[in-house]
């Protein structure tokens, strides 16, 4: 196997083309750690991507751009991460308690993965897209499209992700995020992220309710019937709490770690204590 660390974005364009699907990219290669370093045996060559200057954050009139390997200990840490409109990402941060981890993983390396993490759940509630380059150029996707399966996403052969884009939001807007896992050091079992806007009269004009790492696709889900029980009204407790039992739209996953009877509840308690600190958070 070769190992190739490219300093610029047309030499790993030139690497992804030549092996093609015989090819890992790796960032902070925590998927790796402990559990899969096998897979290194499967390829012909491991690209280290984290040489190519795509560890930034940068605000401009479309919203926030994250570099693909910018750290999550990164967000957390930044300013315009870590507090105001898009705080909400380092609240996601906070919750994986492995600082180790939190130093290496980056937010390209989440996004890839889609299955037991958390920052794609917090990513789809803000209708982030997803920038890709390749040798054939650069095109941005959709969150929702990007991912197609448990650890499956739209990447074509020859392509890395360059960047996460997270549009501005209105103005009014809210977020939260809650997690259930066994243990500290454990992957999310539930993750749940809900961004809710308000109008001027304080009804709710957008909604977004999101539940990861549970659902039976194997990728983060919007809840179309809590967003429907939320819009044009009145955030209160009550409604918090029918949004949450709607919730059952989304179909919850069934495997050792858990039944999907549970999980499906678990889903419903994180909706609600989502809400409860979205609503608290309105700016
Ligand atoms: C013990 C442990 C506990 C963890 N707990 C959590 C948790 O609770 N919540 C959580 O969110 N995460 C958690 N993680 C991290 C998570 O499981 C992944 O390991 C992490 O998201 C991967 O990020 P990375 O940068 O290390 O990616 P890598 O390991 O480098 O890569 C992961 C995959 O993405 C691909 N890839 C990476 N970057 C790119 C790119 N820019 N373009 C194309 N392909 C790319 C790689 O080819 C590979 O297939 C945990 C990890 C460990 C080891």
């Amino acid at each position: 196997m070769e190992y190739y660390s490219p300093t610029d974005l047309n030499e790993a364009y030139s690497l992804l083309d030549k092996y093609g699907e015989d090819a890992i990219p790796i960032a902070g290669s925590t998927f790796y750690m402990g559990h899969r370093e096998e897979l290194f045996d499967e390829v012909e060559a491991v690209i280290n991507i984290k040489q190519l200057g795509l560890s930034y954050i940068r605000q401009d009139d479309h919203g926030l751009r994250i570099g693909a390997t910018t750290t999550l200990n990164e967000i957390f840490a930044h300013e315009l991460t870590s507090k105001g409109t898009f705080g909400i990402l380092a609240e996601t941060v906070k919750e994986l308690n492995i600082n180790e981890v939190r130093n290496m993983a980056t937010i390209g390396g989440e996004v890839c993965i889609a299955g037991e993490v958390d920052m794609p759940t917090t990513l789809l509630a803000y209708d982030a897209n997803i920038v890709i380059g390749g040798s054939k150029g650069v095109r941005e996707m959709s969150m929702a499209d990007f991912h197609i399966g448990y650890l499956n996403n739209a990447l074509e052969p020859g392509e890395m992700v360059l960047e996460v884009h997270i549009p501005q939001p209105p103005a009014n807007t809210g977020a939260g995020f809650a997690k259930f896992e066994r243990t500290a050091a454990d992957l999310p079992i539930v993750n749940v992220a809900t961004r809710i806007s308000l109008d001027n009269a304080g009804a709710c004009a957008e909604a977004r309710v999101v539940a990861g790492a549970a659902t039976l696709s194997g990728v983060p889900e919007r809840s179309a019937a809590a967003e429907a029980a939320l819009l044009n009204k009145v955030i209160d407790d009550t409604l918090i709490e029918t949004a949450a039992v709607a919730s059952g739209d989304i179909e919850c996953i069934h495997d050792f770690r858990m039944s999907a009877e549970i999980r499906s509840l678990w889903v419903k308690c994180g909706i609600e204590d989502a809400l409860q600190r979205a609503v608290a958070a309105v700016q």
